[in-house]
């Protein structure tokens, strides 16, 4: 018998940890603008906006998905990963994070691009994960948006790409900024081939994605309340000297300066982006 010392070995597999957690935790979801208390069973029902102020919560790539196409879909590239390929290290090395997101995420960069049907009518639609790396543009992310803008011209049906990005992923350097011009020149393959691109830009937009794909749509829509810019409110102002507007970077914004040509709530975009595109392909 030992009184200090552990005669059994420790359990070999302990409870992983996001099973750690009380199951009756997190049924509950604070919306951050009313600040309402909302059954997590209830935002979903509600396409994960607020039923009360209609704020939109920011939704995962597969969930939005769900949200615009019909049923399944076909992922493309889903194994496409970055080689971190200057071997950056700031607080945490590149590459831990790219593991840690994979591991959280169950994906390996920060888009997902299918093939779907859009109200019965194929299409390819992209849509951004800001959860890994702040939904940041690599070459990954650049590489798939623009096999996935090929695939459109290839079978000749329209691209539909929801951005929710932190902008272009900085431990990537250059290379992320290449990413901007090769899928700005993809698309311009798309317009010569006379396809619609329907950009749908969620908060948040900003940064790299911003000044290259997201605004470059035949039809750019955000979604209400969404911060969309390139550079941060803070830069600018210390830049130009002056405070800024109220309300400076949302869609709302955006759309009475011309930079937006509608802001669609959640609930009807699906049905807004398909007559879009019965006008496009009339
Ligand atoms: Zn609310």
């Amino acid at each position: 018998m030992a009184w200090f010392k552990r005669e059994k070995k420790s359990i070999e597999h302990p409870v992983p940890p996001n099973e750690r957690t009380v199951k009756t935790e997190g049924l509950w979801e604070k919306c951050a603008s009313c600040h309402t208390i909302v059954w997590k069973k209830d935002l979903e029902a509600n396409a994960y906006v607020c039923p009360k102020c209609q704020h939109h919560f920011r939704v995962g790539s597969k969930k939005r998905l769900e949200l615009l196409l019909d049923g399944r879909w076909i992922e493309h590239d889903a194994q496409l990963a970055s080689s971190d390929p200057l071997h950056f290290t700031d607080t945490r090395p590149y590459a831990t994070r790219l593991r840690k997101a994979h591991r959280d995420l169950g994906m390996a960069d920060a888009v997902v691009t299918a093939e779907g049907l859009l109200n019965g009518r194929p299409v390819i639609c992209c849509a951004m994960e800001f959860g890994f790396i702040a939904g940041t543009m690599g070459a990954v992310v650049g590489e798939k948006v623009t096999r996935a803008i090929e695939m459109a011209i290839e079978r000749r049906v329209p691209l539909v790409i929801v951005s929710c990005s932190g902008g272009a992923r900085m431990m990537e350097g250059t290379i992320s900024l290449l990413q901007l011009a090769k899928v700005s020149a993809a698309l311009a393959r798309l317009d010569e081939a006379r396809l619609p691109f329907i950009s749908v830009l969620t908060d948040p937009t900003t940064g790299g994605v911003t000044a290259s794909y997201a605004m470059l749509g035949d039809l750019n829509i955000g979604e209400p309340g969404a911060l969309i810019g390139f550079a941060g409110a803070r830069v600018i102002e210390q830049t130009i000297g002056q405070k800024l507007p109220a309300g400076f970077q949302r869609s709302e914004f955006l759309l009475q300066h011309g930079f937006l040509d509608a802001v669609v709530h959640r609930k009807d975009m699906k049905a807004y982006i398909s007559s879009a595109l019965d006008f496009f392909l009339a």
